[in-house]
């Protein structure tokens, strides 16, 4: 009997030892557990909150259990559509995959990245989730580690406006394309651009009574790089440029029926998508993927190396999210991979043009890291102009990026710095321009202008945002007079007043003004007035990899490296010490179409 005891005693304590197991194993279990636990983590219901994005605020609806957030929905928002895409489509999910606050923000979306995030947050704090719980830091998802091999004609690094066009053409060639883009979006830089290109378009100018021609377009450019620019390379480009919109215009594209003259470009003859900034070129092209058969694209995954066999490029070694992509090309490989203005120590390691520019912000998205620079070393291809760095006058004091610039055009407005004086020709080169910013106090000024382009406010700048957004955000300011206006963005009224006056007077007699400037359009006299605070910025990269005017890669004796082709940014040797603006989205349309063309049918 009492053995009997003794037994049922040993079992019962075992029992009580499996069963404290049992409890703490239910309390500690990890937040992603859908089992039940002893207590709830949140109240279970639904939360609506909201935070700031990059375009005011996004509102999110959270639904939680009382152990695990169940559904992450973005009610409203007006984040920049293409490019915060992949933010609002991942963010939520993760957070619900992941059961983080923790999660990794989308490259490139990052602001709205953060922006839901932010959201999501105060929505758990009301569910009286534990903030800090949840966001530690956990592991990320490891890769499966398996290769992943393909094989077609042509391969293309990056997903902008260069590589989408050498896809297209490369397709319209009768190549099966891949294109692999590091991001999780295309459109990389090109995408952010304001969108203008140029172009000599008879048709369009001759009805705005503009005279132009293709020599006048390459002697700009030429003489706008101070003659750094290859000649052949330039013809090219002036040559194929109207030919280019008239490609896109092909595929879909719109255009406005006017053109204009944009920051730095020097002569009317930019060409303004009717899609805000440059969406309009990216869905062109992804329509044409979408529709046709042969291009296949690989988001999220960055090319590592170039596959080389004999002395011939023949395929690419890449990184995916899964594991590593093995490409290899029957025809040729295309870099296309933009510039690295968003690189801090190579665009320090190159810059010869400039004081340091380690505290200047970028307008560039950052996949512009230069990855094209250093994948072309194992073929010994040439590099072409790589101190030639462009700042522009033009960047968001707070980020650096293009957008909340007010001006739509270089005619009606000017600039004034913080005496509110005028301090250059504001129709001149971009680098002329820069330069003479870096002087002024701060290196800070105003672009000032009147409502002829913003009857309402409610019209949006080239950026897709309104005036009144812009004011309403403390990013531009409004006067009904330009002592009020003056009064606003705190500069002496006399000196802003005295300026703009001397301005109208040079528009009546068409210049050019004691600045040198000639181009003018309107008077600025149409209250209200309005302004907006623009700093130096660092924009693009002209040097790059040196290429002929088949866009084939040529190596340091000047030879061509057979099945390797480059286009865009990436490239050096058309814009010399300069670019024009708008020229750049005619050169990556010319020679990513010409690259797509070379690589399909080129031996
Ligand atoms: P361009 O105007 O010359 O087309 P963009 O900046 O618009 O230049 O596009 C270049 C694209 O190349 C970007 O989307 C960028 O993320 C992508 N890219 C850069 N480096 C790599 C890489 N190593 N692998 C894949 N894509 C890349």
């Amino acid at each position: 009997m009492k053995h009997i005891k003794q037994s049922k005693r040993i079992i019962c304590a075992l029992l009580c030892i499996v069963m404290a197991i049992f409890v703490v194993a239910c309390q500690s279990k990890p937040a992603d557990s859908s089992e039940s636990s002893s207590s709830a983590m949140f109240t279970a219901g639904t939360y609506v909150s909201k935070a700031a994005g990059q375009n005011g605020d996004i509102e999110v609806e959270v639904t939680v259990d009382e152990e695990s957030i169940k559904d992450v929905k973005i009610l409203k928002h007006n984040e920049s559509p293409e490019i915060s895409d992949p933010a609002i489509e991942r963010i939520p999910k993760a957070i619900v995959d992941q059961q983080s606050l923790a999660v990794d923000t989308i490259s490139g979306a990052t602001v709205t990245s953060n922006g839901i995030i932010a959201a999501v947050t105060e929505a758990i704090k009301l569910a009286g989730g534990d903030i800090a719980a949840l966001s530690v830091k956990k592991d990320s998802v490891k890769a499966s580690g398996e290769t992943t091999e393909y094989t077609t004609d042509v391969v293309i690094i990056g997903g902008g406006g260069a590589g989408l066009a050498a896809a297209v053409s490369a397709n319209e060639n009768g190549a099966e394309v891949i294109l692999i883009e590091k991001m999780p979006r295309l459109g990389g830089n090109t995408i952010l651009s304001g969108g203008a290109f140029n172009a000599v378009d008879p048709g369009r100018q001759s009805k705005q009574g503009i005279e132009d021609s293709v020599d006048k377009h390459y002697t700009q450019t030429y003489e706008g790089g101070d003659k750094l620019g290859k000649p052949d390379l330039i013809r090219t480009l002036v040559e194929n440029a109207y030919p280019a919109v008239e490609w896109l215009e092909s595929l879909g594209m719109k255009f406005e029926d006017e053109v204009f003259t944009v920051l730095g470009g020097l002569w009317p003859r930019a060409h303004r998508p009717s899609d805000p900034l440059g969406t309009g070129f990216i869905k062109t092209y992804e329509k044409y993927i979408n529709e046709n058969d042969g291009i296949k694209v690989l988001l999220d995954t960055k090319a590592t190396e170039l596959m080389v066999d004999g002395g011939r490029v023949v395929g690419v070694k890449a990184e995916g999210l899964e594991g590593d992509v093995i490409l290899h090309a029957n025809n040729g490989v295309v870099i296309a991979s933009g510039g690295f203005a968003g690189n801090v120590e190579m665009r320090e390691k190159y810059n010869e043009s400039w004081p340091s520019l380690t505290d200047l912000k970028t307008t560039n998205h950052p996949g512009a890291t230069g990855d094209g620079i250093a994948l072309v070393e194992v073929v010994d291809a040439n590099l072409i102009g790589m101190e030639q760095l462009q700042l522009l006058p033009m960047g968001d004091p707070a980020t650096g990026s293009l957008s909340g610039n007010i001006e739509k055009g270089v005619e009606n407005r000017i600039f004034v710095n913080k005496s509110g004086d005028r301090f250059v020709d504001e129709g001149a080169r971009r680098d002329v321009m820069t330069k003479a910013l870096l002087e002024q106090e701060d290196a800070y000024m105003w672009v000032v202008l009147d409502s002829v382009d913003y009857p309402t406010g409610d019209e949006k700048n080239n950026f897709n945002e309104s005036m009144n957004e812009l004011i309403e955000q403390g990013r531009a300011f409004k006067g009904d007079t330009l002592q009020e206006l003056a009064e606003a963005i705190d500069v002496p009224a006399d000196n802003l007043i005295k300026a703009v006056e001397e301005f109208n007077k040079v528009v009546e007699t068409g210049g050019p003004d004691a600045f040198g400037r000639t181009l003018f359009d309107q008077k600025i006299d149409q209250a209200p007035f309005y302004a907006g605070p623009r700093v130096p910025t660092v924009h693009h990269t002209m040097g790059g990899i040196e290429i002929n005017t088949s866009a084939q890669v040529l190596n340091k004796d000047g030879n061509v490296i057979p099945g390797l082709y480059a286009a865009g940014e990436v490239t050096g040797g058309i814009h010399g010490t300069n670019r024009l603006g708008g020229n750049a989205l005619a050169d990556i349309a010319v020679f990513g179409r010409i690259a797509g063309e070379s690589a399909a049918t080129k031996k």
